[in-house]
């Protein structure tokens, strides 16, 4: 039986994985549940799974839960603490981390730190801090699996393969709703047409991150860490049909890639069942309806954030985690209209320059360089 903590469970990763729990009562328990300021879905959650303790983002978000539940509640935590609790449950020995942003590194980190296997959706943890989290994962002797659909992928073509062997990964990627756009239209696109992304249903940020391809220089870091190969040996490609979720390159020619409807329930459910494999009521792939396959290079004019993401992490260790909080502060900045799409690369870009790269030893480390990058983006937009 697979005890679970859930980060981040009133999101899109979250409620997919409850999905799955739901499903498979036999397999799964949970223990914790962590939210943002959801209370009402969190509330029904927790009537679904009665999990024994829950985190809200404050005090005030506590107390409002408290007051609307009704018969055996469960604990009752708030903040960060209330999110490290929740992370390191003794009863708990999984820890699904699907909080979006540089929020779910602290919980992450202490998830792992208290020797739990991690099914990691958030991506940001690994982007920031990818050296000292994959040291910690091995001095805990911890497994870390991908839920991420390119890094699930990818784990599934390696396996049975000697490391040795691998010449290459191949990351897909949809290209988002402004694949085709005319480059000089970019500048006017709305919000809506950039949360109308053509293939997956996601949270808001990293849907905005897909349409910037930001979601893919992202991926990049996660892969180079996860997988321990360099940037060089990891190419992207732009696949607009989202079948081929991500390849393998060997040194003989071979390539293995891993096939399916784009539906997160599928890397989900594999990061939480590996090495068994369970029905998730994702939809069959059927290859003859399909109309074709195509696979072209990404346009660096049409997604500089892209180049930025490679060029982070040539630049020294705390760039990744400064790209990544301008990113957060730039689709914030986007998402409330106060600049266009294509600021925000230049924003991130901007700030990016101004920092001056150094070396990660301890997470406290990351956790100033994420807040000098929110402070420098903040004033590079006129508003700190
Ligand atoms: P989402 O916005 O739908 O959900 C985020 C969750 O985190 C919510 O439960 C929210 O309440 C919580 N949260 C947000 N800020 C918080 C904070 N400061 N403190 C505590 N909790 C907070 O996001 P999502 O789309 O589910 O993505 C989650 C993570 O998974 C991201 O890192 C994303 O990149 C990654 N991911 C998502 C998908 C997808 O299909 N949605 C695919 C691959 C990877
Ligand atoms: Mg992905």
């Amino acid at each position: 039986m697979k005890k679970l903590t859930i980060l981040g469970s009133t999101g899109s990763i979250g409620v997919s994985t409850l999905d799955i729990v739901a499903a498979n009562p036999d397999r799964f328990e949970v223990v914790a549940l962590t939210a943002g300021n959801n209370l009402e879905l969190l509330a029904k959650q927790i009537q679904s799974f009665s999990p024994r303790m829950v985190s809200v983002l404050n005090a005030d978000l506590a107390l409002e839960l408290d007051r609307m539940l009704t018969g055996t509640k469960p604990e009752i935590f708030h903040g960060v603490p209330g999110l490290i609790a929740a992370a390191t449950a003794t009863d708990t020995n999984m820890v699904v981390a699907a909080i979006v942003g540089a929020a779910g590194l602290v919980p992450t980190a202490a998830a792992i730190a208290a020797g739990k296997d991690v099914a990691l959706a958030n991506k940001e943890t690994l982007v920031t801090a990818g050296r000292l989290m994959m040291d910690l994962v091995r001095e805990k002797g911890v497994k870390l699996y991908p839920v991420d659909s390119e890094h699930s992928a990818v784990f599934q073509s390696l396996e049975g393969q000697s490391r040795k062997d691998l010449k290459r990964i191949i990351l897909t990627a949809s290209g988002g709703p402004f694949l085709t756009l005319p480059l000089e239209r970019l500048t006017q696109v709305s919000v809506d047409d950039a949360l109308n992304h053509p293939n997956w249903s996601m949270g808001q940020k990293i849907t905005i991150d897909s349409a910037t391809m930001m979601n893919k220089g992202l991926e990049v870091i996660e892969a180079r860490w996860l997988f321990d190969v360099s940037t060089e040996q990891i190419d992207v490609h732009i696949h607009p049909q989202s079948i081929i979720h991500s390849m393998v390159e060997y040194v003989d020619g071979c390539v293995m890639a891993q096939l399916g409807v784009p539906d997160m329930k599928a890397p989900i459910a594999y990061a939480l069942t590996y090495p068994e494999r369970v029905t998730t009521g994702v939809k069959p792939l059927d290859l003859t309806k399909l109309t074709g396959l195509t696979f072209f290079e990404p346009d660096n004019a049409r997604f500089p954030c892209l180049g930025l993401a490679y060029r982070a992490m040539a630049d020294g260790e705390s760039m990744p985690a400064v790209m990544n909080a301008a990113n957060e502060i730039a689709v914030d900045a986007f998402l409330r209209g106060r600049i266009t799409f294509t600021e925000i690369a230049k924003l991130i870009e901007m700030t990016m320059d101004a920092h001056h790269p150094h070396t990660l030893s301890v997470i406290e480390e990351v956790l100033t360089t994420d807040r000098w990058a929110r402070q420098k983006a903040r004033e590079l937009l006129g508003l700190a």
